[in-house]
Parts: structure tokens; C-alpha cells; sequence
């Protein structure tokens, strides 16, 4: 059952890893299946770390954590932080994907003092995309493991795609688990370029208004499809 979906958020937890946005064990994927139940990135005895994600690793869950059908369960645990995964779905229903990452250089930015900011263009369209007006910052360092946390977090969302954790990582969704993973890629790139900016000596400046005009969305088959089989095809190089 789900076999499919397994494989998807399987290749998503190897895709993040393989771009160093987790590294170890830490780290998860969540896909939303229906109105009560999601597939998770689930931790067991044999697990070797997030870069090693095998589709037997994802497993059907309820929201509230509990086995989405007989078996799941036997031999993996849920995340401690599912509560990220399930309320930021109950949240928005266009929210089908989900992924939390420990991704370093945004980390380090925010700790930096460094707000994430458009500034580049073209450079990354969707990436700046994600930036336009900040991208908000949950402020508390904590595991977030239980439903009060995860609402709290998602409240700091602000009904945005990405949401920063400070001194912890990120979250990020989207509708789909390609679009959730590309979002956080793109999230810390703009956090590498800015921690450059700034080690070079530069000042961050956002893009002039007049640009946005010419940022357009170039499409899905370029922005999600393209990007990606090159991610794939990296894991697989
Ligand atoms: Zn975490």
C-alpha cells in the first residue's frame, strides 16, 4: 500500500541529505495520504541515518501517531517530533508535504543575526521567491514534540511556505514532497550566499523593487521537474 509514496518520500529524505541539509539521523519527511493519516520517515533498529532512507523506512501513521493500518508500527517509531509534520498539515490543506531539516548555514545565518532577505534575482527565482517580505523565524530552540509546540510553530509560519527554527533547523511545505525538499535547498542557498556576502565584507541589500516585475515563474517543468531529476540523478552520480 502506497508503494509509490513510500519510494517518493524515501528519495526526498536522500535528496536532503546528499545536499547536506541533514546530517546523522535527524531529520524527516512527512506525505499527507488523506483526511487522518500521512506516510512519516520513521526511526528503527536497523536505521543508518537519513541518507540512507529505504521506502520500508516510511510508514503509514494516524495524526495522532498511532498505526495508519496493522503492522505499520511493528519495529519503527515515529519521529519525537511529529507533532512538526502533523500540524503544520492540519494547518493548510494545500500543505500535502512536509519536510524538517537540520540544514547548518541557515542555522548559522540566523544565529549570525543575518534576516534571510531577497537578495538575488535570477540567481534562484523560486528561491527568492521564498524570500520576498523575510522569511519568519520561530524563535524557540526547543524539540518540538508535542501539539502546543507544533502550533506554536506554525503560528511563527505565518501562513508562509518555510518557516526558520532558530538554533534547531527548518520546516518547510508544499504540495508536493519535490516541492517541500526544493523549498528547503533553495532556503539554504540563500543563507550560504548571504553568510558570503557578509564573510566577504559585503552588506545585504534586498533587490530593488522594480526587479520582481521580471522574476517570473518559469513553470513547473523547469522549476519542479527539471530541478528535479538533477537531484536524482546527483544521488545517483
Ligand atoms: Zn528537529
Amino acid at each position: 500500500m502506497f508503494d509509490q509514496e513510500r519510494g517518493l518520500v524515501a528519495q526526498g529524505c536522500r535528496v536532503a541529505a546528499a545536499r547536506g541539509l541533514v546530517d546523522g539521523v535527524l531529520g524527516h519527511l512527512s506525505l499527507r495520504v488523506d483526511d487522518e493519516r500521512l506516510l512519516v520517515r520513521c526511526r528503527s533498529d536497523t536505521d543508518t541515518g537519513v541518507a540512507f532512507t529505504r521506502p520500508a523506512d516510511v510508514r503509514l501513521v494516524m495524526f495522532d501517531g498511532t498505526a495508519g493500518a496493522a503492522g505499520e508500527l511493528d519495529g519503527y517509531r515515529v519521529p519525537n517530533e511529529l507533532p512538526i509534520h502533523v500540524e503544520t498539515l492540519l494547518a493548510n490543506p494545500a500543505h500535502r508535504a512536509v519536510a524538517h531539516l537540520h540544514p547548518p548555514a541557515v542555522v548559522a545565518a540566523d544565529l549570525a543575526g543575518i534576516t534571510l532577505r531577497p537578495i538575488y534575482g535570477a540567481y534562484d527565482i523560486p528561491g527568492v521567491w521564498l524570500a520576498r517580505g523575510g522569511v519568519p523565524v520561530y524563535e524557540r530552540a526547543v524539540l518540538i514534540r508535542n501539539s502546543a509546540l507544533g502550533k506554536e510553530m506554525v503560528a511563527a509560519m505565518r501562513g508562509r511556505a518555510v518557516v526558520i527554527l532558530r538554533g534547531h533547523g527548518i520546516t518547510s511545505a508544499a504540495a508536493t514532497v519535490q516541492q517541500a525538499v526544493l523549498q528547503a535547498i533553495s532556503l539554504n542557498e540563500l543563507a550560504r550566499m548571504s553568510l558570503r556576502v557578509r564573510a566577504a565584507g559585503g552588506a545585504l541589500r534586498d533587490i530593488d523593487d522594480a526587479d520582481w516585475d521580471d522574476l517570473p515563474d518559469l513553470g513547473p517543468s523547469l522549476n519542479t521537474d527539471a530541478a528535479w531529476r538533477h537531484e536524482v540523478a546527483r544521488l545517483d552520480g
